[in-house]
């Protein structure tokens, strides 16, 4: 039986980039668990003493902080940086963007209209920079009733599909005179779907590695069931079961964003020996 990894899996550029800065800073503290997996905020806590806390006001002020790729509010830094924390802004690039848009947009008056879930950590941090006239927004029908000054600027909270973000800017250009699109809308999560349909329509077997409760995994899961009956979503080596691979030539593997790459090794290791 051969084993084949998905063109795109696992940790995400931004993901990768944070947990090389949490290893270089040793004794932080991040506010906000770094990544959706468990055993990896273990590792960062044993082996290089990365606390995990939940709140802004946790912050051991003799500590360092890291910032999570998600971003944290203009005022939230503001306040690390008066009590003289040390800050590590692990914030991803791609979602530095959109914050560094949304603050060059209000200096110039425009009004600031953010496709994405408000109550996401990422567009309250990006919403932050957006001054007063910032709009959240899911669907047309939540900006039908909001009377836009005549400049509009559009960015995309990252993780968002690209048609329903063309849903709302094509409905404010047929309306307004000035509206400037900047497609923050970042692939990775994309890649890895794609990718994993991709392998499953030819493989006889699919093993699918991350979190049972991270809804990303889940998504590659029933994605990859669609195309290969025999998939089967596992979270460590320890639940693989060897009956799931006889007579099957071609087995497909692939891995959540949350998904560190020792565990997808240790999986494969485990099913080569098969
Ligand atoms: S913006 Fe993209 S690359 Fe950055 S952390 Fe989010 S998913 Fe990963």
């Amino acid at each position: 039986m051969k084993v084949e990894l998905a063109r795109h899996y696992g940790f995400c550029f931004g993901v990768k980039r944070a947990i090389k800065i949490a290893e270089g800073s040793k004794n932080a503290s991040t506010i906000g668990p770094l990544i959706h997996n468990n055993e990896e905020i273990d590792r960062l806590k044993k082996d290089y003493n990365v606390d995990t806390l939940h709140a802004l006001d946790e912050v051991d002020f003799d500590k360092k902080a890291i910032i999570r790729t998600h971003g944290i509010p203009k005022n939230d830094l503001k306040f690390l940086k008066e009590k003289d924390v040390a800050v590590i802004d692990a914030t991803c690039p791609f979602v530095t963007k959109p914050q560094q848009i949304c603050e060059e947009m209000n200096k110039e008056d425009y009004d600031i209209v953010i496709f994405g879930d408000k109550n996401h950590p990422e567009v309250k941090g990006v919403a932050s920079y957006a001054g007063k006239r910032v709009f959240v927004a899911l669907s047309v029908d939540e900006i039908k009733n909001i009377n836009f000054s005549n400049k509009i600027a559009v960015v995309s909270q990252t993780t968002r599909k690209l048609d329903e973000f063309l849903q709302i800017t094509n409905y404010l250009i047929a309306r307004y005179k000035e509206v400037r699109v900047f497609n923050t809308i970042c692939n990775a999560t994309f890649d890895n779907q794609d990718a994993a349909k991709e392998l499953a329509k030819k493989s006889d077997i699919m093993v699918v590695i991350g979190g049972k409760n991270s809804s990303n995994t889940k998504q590659l899961y029933n994605i990859c069931k669609e195309f290969c009956n025999d998939s089967f979503l596992i979270e460590n080596e320890k639940e693989i079961d060897f009956s799931w691979f006889k007579n099957k030539k071609l087995c497909g593997v692939t891995a959540g964003a949350s998904t560190p790459d020792w565990i997808i090794q240790k999986v494969i290791g485990k099913i080569n020996k098969i």
